[in-house]
């Protein structure tokens, strides 16, 4: 009797079973595995070879896709671009903490475009991941664009029903990036809302930088001890680890091979992969300008770059324009006191960018505010707080006249005196007999700045001892 209700109660089974595998996708990259080699073509031996060749493994993550393969689980290739691999210099991939022989030449903005067809959660951790790269103040710079023509990488939507993620089209060509990313929206939707959609677009560009995955050499780190791959190998396009991260799989790193859905912000060691490879041009020098000669140098700069640097305020400057990466700067009066800016332009390839610092020029300026009492009994102790006087490594203060500098707390002063904080924007004083001016000043090597002044007037009835607030 049984036998006859089976195709009726198979049905049912299968839809409950095709919920059951959507949500456990939703928890785990693993379980599609065999899902995914079933329903994609074989990939020719002939591009097996010609991959492993170019350093891919080809056990697993391996597959066709359009007019081209997906390898090592995200990156796109096709038949052409595997063939210029092979041919690239180099003796072996890496990932992550590895890189490639191919990287972005030059100090650039680099344009990216985000497919309007994602929804306001997937453009906001579009933004996420461009902010993680910005804040790291690479000599790459990503910007979004609107414009997809315009982009040097852009990011395309695609629905797919299988484990793919999304995809890079492999690491950087001629100095530039790999131009096309795509993300599967099977997956990645405002409605999933997956926590590692920052981490997985941060993810792709750094294959389109150049960077492989982090567990490359072992790959069961993050894809769990269901993948097959031990090692992918690292053939003709380079595995370089990177001085100073580690050389076996980092949890947490950006660029693990397998993601377990969950946000992954730049750990320590991807910081310094990234700026071992991508670090941006530093500027170095006294950024306070006297009348003196102060030489600027900016460092690592590409070879081939022309550089060129302007300085403002350029009427307070001896000289504020200038070819290379030496800029000497002098102040042009011992009276001067403004803040302002090196500004290097460094141009390589038909691109530029700017690197700059801020610099400031002679004295302190005046402190911001001075906080204190104006009536005060004789005696007593009294505190002041200068406000922040731009352009000032110290504090100095005047009191009413005559006083002294440095001055014990007694009965009955004979003049007013500093207690302490006479260096610093604090200062407790003890009050003498005398009215006067209560005034401070901010201190440079260039010399003291202009003073903030309090009126003070000194009454009889107190006595010493109390400290007025
Ligand atoms: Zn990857």
């Amino acid at each position: 009797m049984k036998r006859k209700t089976t195709h009726l109660k198979g049905i049912v089974f299968n839809a409950i079973l095709l919920i059951i595998l959507l949500f456990t996708y939703s928890c785990s990259e693993n379980v599609e595995e065999v899902y995914i080699q079933e329903e994609f073509g074989e990939v020719p031996e002939e591009i097996k070879a010609k991959l492993e060749k170019a350093g891919f493994d080809t056990s697993e993550g391996l597959r066709t896709f359009r007019d081209g393969y997906i390898v090592e689980t995200d990156i796109f290739l096709t038949e052409e671009k595997i063939d210029a691999l092979i041919l690239s210099e180099g003796d072996g991939p890496t990932s992550e903490h590895y890189r490639t022989n191919n990287l972005v030449e030059g100090c650039r903005t680099i344009q990216v475009f985000m497919d309007p067809d994602f929804g306001d959660f997937m453009q906001d951790a579009f933004d996420e991941a461009l902010g993680r790269y910005n804040a790291l103040g690479l000599r790459l710079t990503f910007a979004r664009t609107l414009n997809e023509n315009n982009s040097d990488i852009a990011f395309d939507a695609f629905f797919e029903r299988s484990r793919l993620l999304g995809f890079s089209d492999g690491f950087p060509v001629g100095g530039d990036p790999a131009e096309n990313i795509a993300l599967n929206t099977f997956h990645y939707n405002d409605a999933a809302a997956r926590p590692d959609a920052a981490t997985t677009i941060a993810h792709e560009i750094g294959h389109a930088i150049g960077f492989r995955h982090t567990d490359f050499m072992n790959r069961v780190f993050s894809c769990g001890a269901n993948e097959t791959v031990v090692n992918e190998g690292a053939g003709n396009d380079g595995a370089n680890h990177i001085n100073g991260t580690p050389v076996g799989p980092e949890a947490g790193s950006w660029m693990l091979a397998c993601s377990n859905n969950t946000n992954r912000p730049f750990t320590n060691n991807d910081r310094i992969a990234l700026n071992d490879t991508y670090g941006g041009l530093t500027i170095t020098g006294n950024t306070l300008v006297c009348t003196g000669n102060n030489t600027f140098t900016l460092n690592d700069v590409p070879a081939g770059s022309v550089v060129t640097w302007q300085a403002t305020p350029g009427n307070l400057l001896v000289q504020s324009t200038g070819n290379g990466v030496t800029a000497v700067l002098s102040a042009n009066s011992s009276s001067v006191s403004s803040s302002g800016t090196l500004t290097y332009t460094v141009t390589l390839n038909g691109e530029t960018c700017n690197i700059s610092t801020n610099i400031w020029i002679g004295r302190p300026a005046s402190p911001s505010s001075l906080f204190g009492p104006s009536l005060v009994s004789y005696g007593a102790l009294v505190n002041y707080r200068g406000g922040i006087a731009q352009g000032a490594t110290s504090y100095k203060w005047y009191l009413p006249y005559p006083y002294n500098p440095n001055a014990s707390v007694v009965v009955d002063p004979s003049r007013w005196g500093i207690i302490s904080g006479g260096n610093s924007r604090y200062m407790t004083a003890i009050a003498g007999p005398n009215n006067g001016l209560v005034q401070v000043m901010g201190v440079n090597a260039c010399g003291t700045g202009g003073a903030k002044i309090m009126n003070v007037t000194v009454t009889t009835s107190g006595g010493g001892g109390g400290i007025m607030p």
